[in-house]
């Protein structure tokens, strides 16, 4: 099947899109970007997403040529465009066309860049039954003094080096700390944890991004009425917990079954972690949640 790549206004054959040498995004990581989820044609969460994107813009004073409905709408034809029902997105804004030097007021335009992928809806359901194997790692999450962690920014490096250690240990993915050594996040997912069917989480200022799934995670939580609690954690706690899971609009909801090749809970997917999913996975479907193609 042809896939369809939508850049400023037009759609390119997957082979020829192409972004040129000197945009910014590529020179200097200077852009943004969210990853979305399209369920049955039920794009989860997408206002929120546009949300976030708009505030990850303001933040680093990047100009998006197009309003959110023009976005929601590009989307939407994107989607259509490449005959999708459920879909990965990736919508990125990078600061555009400029010299060589990284002075962001001498790029003209921001570019816009819509890719959609088929996802099949069973992606997480496989996850969830096997679990995922952390290890803590060496590289830190940036602190809240240096580049914003809140900016859903296109530099993925200190991800992507805690992704090595972790592929270099044998597990599945990492889990970084803060400066201070506080649990903060994995690499593309926000974390919780259950002890005593309280439910803890890190809180902004643990370098986090504010995660859309990790929004959805605590207001099911009130639904069922278990206490949600944002603090530091320390990896000990982390570790002895009842229950640990990943959240993320990629990954869905993924219980962890071993930190360290320490084994947490009793090895398999906590029955709190299991009950959160199922209203997840309920809501991702739900037209409440979402906009239709
Ligand atoms: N943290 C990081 C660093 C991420 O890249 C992501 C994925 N966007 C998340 C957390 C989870 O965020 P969300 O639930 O909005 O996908």
């Amino acid at each position: 099947m042809q896939k369809w790549i939508f850049i400023d206004d037009k759609f390119y054959k997957q082979e020829d899109a192409k972004i040129n040498v000197y945009d910014h995004g590529l020179l200097y990581g200077d852009g943004i970007y969210e990853g979305i989820r399209c369920y049955s044609k039920n794009i989860f969460q997408l206002d929120e997403h546009i949300e976030r994107l708009f505030k990850s813009a303001k933040s680093i004073q990047l100009t998006i040529r197009y309003s959110k409905d023009e976005l929601t709408d590009a989307i939407i034809q994107t989607i259509k465009k490449n005959n999708l029902e459920n879909a990965y997105i990736r919508l990125i804004v990078t600061r555009g066309i400029g010299p060589i030097g990284p002075n962001p007021n001498l790029c003209v335009n921001s570019t816009l860049i819509i890719i959609v992928e088929d996802l099949p809806n069973i992606h997480g359901l496989k996850a969830l039954d096997r679990g995922t194997s952390l290890a803590i790692v060496s590289t830190r999450r940036d602190s809240v003094d240096a580049t914003s962690h809140e900016i859903k920014s296109l530099n993925y490096l200190n991800s992507i080096m805690a992704k090595m250690e972790a592929k270099h240990y044998g597990v599945d993915d990492a889990i970084l700390l803060d400066s201070n050594g506080f649990i903060s996040e994995s690499t593309i997912c926000n974390i919780f944890m259950i002890e005593n069917k309280i439910i803890y989480t890190p809180q902004s200022s643990n370098g986090i991004l504010k995660g859309i799934t990790r929004k959805n995670v605590i207001e099911i939580a009130k639904e069922l009425n278990l206490e949600v609690i944002e603090r530091n954690i320390t990896p000990y706690e982390l570790i002895n917990a009842d229950e640990v899971f990943l959240t993320g609009t990629h990954a869905e909801i993924v219980g962890v079954t071993k930190i360290n090749n320490i084994q947490i809970g009793n090895n398999s997917i906590g029955p709190i972690t299991t009950k959160i999913r199922k209203k997840y996975m309920e809501r991702t479907t739900n037209a409440r949640f979402g906009v239709k193609v």
